[in-house]
């Protein structure tokens, strides 16, 4: 969508307020640069099985299957809030598709079809052919169709849409925890908040953890078989993005309930256990957020089903609290039963 009436955006935007001070970069004849069409055209159209129309028209067209709900979501990368100047732009790829999968494994849905929203200083095509490298590579692992976008100059910023499938009385939602239910995590939490303290200067980790820390900033693994397994298991489901315990208190808030939470049985991943500075490990583990696991919880009577599940998928789903009737708080306890003292809660933009 130009923001000129006409044409493209290599054109003068209408609020460059016409000093010359936004030159377009993207068409440039002398040095044959590629165009916002070569790009869309040569990165980011493929084939898509999957839509009755892809990329190409004004708008593409997908049929949901019968007696699925769509369930769609969006979310935005800017660079220097959700990630680093100088990102590898594969990694960047990945990430950009994965916490929009990450969305639709919260919601028990199959991942279907997603759109992407890219603003970019300059048409650098090694940048652009590493980025779809990365987008590609995960929408393959789980049967994505990248259906259209908008490809524009600016500011480097991504955003993604994504869409996928569920039976519409198996979604997982945030509102639908009840008092007595078991608080369950997959994987753990805190690795990818550390490797970003470690970048900020705030730690200093070995290179072996570090590498893992890196990993799990750059390229989360989204649940969604995780997530599709748990419709008819888990009464409530969120993803972890902000903090486990911020986005434990969204189910809370949501489903009007309270929370106790166990600490011991909050799984420590390797580098946070090794960790020179604990106090930080466990401000990563419990409030770090960029994990992208999964947080459910399920009645009680679902408890050796879920172990098998965790055999099944060979992934650690870890049992860390109950939900108990009260106002939307967590309160984390000791092994003794005492509450602990809890520094922070998790990330909010503006807060
Ligand atoms: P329009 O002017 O109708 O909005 P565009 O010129 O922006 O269309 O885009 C042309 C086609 O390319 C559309 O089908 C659009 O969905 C698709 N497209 C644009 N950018 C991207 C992108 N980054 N990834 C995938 N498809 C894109
Ligand atoms: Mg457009």
């Amino acid at each position: 969508m130009p923001l000129a009436s006409e044409g493209s955006i290599f054109q003068q935007p209408l609020i460059a307020g016409g000093k010359g001070d936004c030159v377009p970069l993207f068409q440039h004849p002398a040095t044959a640069m590629p165009s916002e069409f070569d790009l869309i055209g040569r990165y980011f159209s493929r084939n898509s099985p999957s839509a009755l129309l892809g990329v190409g028209d004004d708008g593409a067209l997908v049929q949901p299957r019968a007696d699925m709900s769509l369930v769609v979501s969006t979310d935005m990368l800017l660079e220097g809030r959700h990630f680093l100047p100088g990102t590898d732009p594969k990694r960047l790829g990945h990430k950009s598709l994965a916490v929009n999968l990450s969305d639709l494994a919260a919601m028990g849905a199959d991942a279907r079809w997603a759109l992407l929203a890219i603003a970019l200083p300059e048409a650098n095509e090694a940048w652009v052919a590493g980025f779809a490298k990365g987008f590609f590579a995960l929408a393959d692992v789980y049967g994505v169709d990248l259906i259209g976008g908008d490809t524009t100059r600016g500011p480097l910023a991504i955003s993604v849409t994504i869409m996928g499938e569920v039976p519409p009385n198996l979604a997982l939602r945030r509102d639908a925890a009840r008092a007595g239910d078991d608080i369950w995590l997959s994987g753990a939490t805190g690795e990818a908040a550390l490797g970003l303290a470690h970048i900020q200067g705030r730690v200093k980790l070995a290179a072996a953890d570090l590498a893992q820390c890196m990993t799990r900033l750059d390229l989360p693994e989204p649940r969604l078989e995780l997530g599709a397994r748990l419709r008819g298991i888990a009464r409530s489901a969120i993803d972890v993005s902000d903090g486990l315990l911020a986005d434990l208190t969204h189910i809370l808030q949501s489903s009007g309930v309270a929370a106790d939470v166990y600490l011991e049985s909050v799984p420590c991943a390797a580098a946070l256990a090794s960790c020179p500075d604990p106090v930080l490990a466990r401000d990563c583990q419990l409030a770090g957020g960029d994990d992208y696991e999964l947080l459910f919880t399920a009645p009680s009577h679902c408890r050796a089903e879920i172990d098998a599940l965790s055999q099944e998928l060979n992934l650690a789903l870890t049992r860390i609290g109950s939900i108990i009737p009260g106002e939307p708080l967590v309160t984390v306890r000791d092994a003794s039963g005492q509450p602990v003292p809890v520094a922070h809660r998790g990330f909010d933009h503006f807060g």
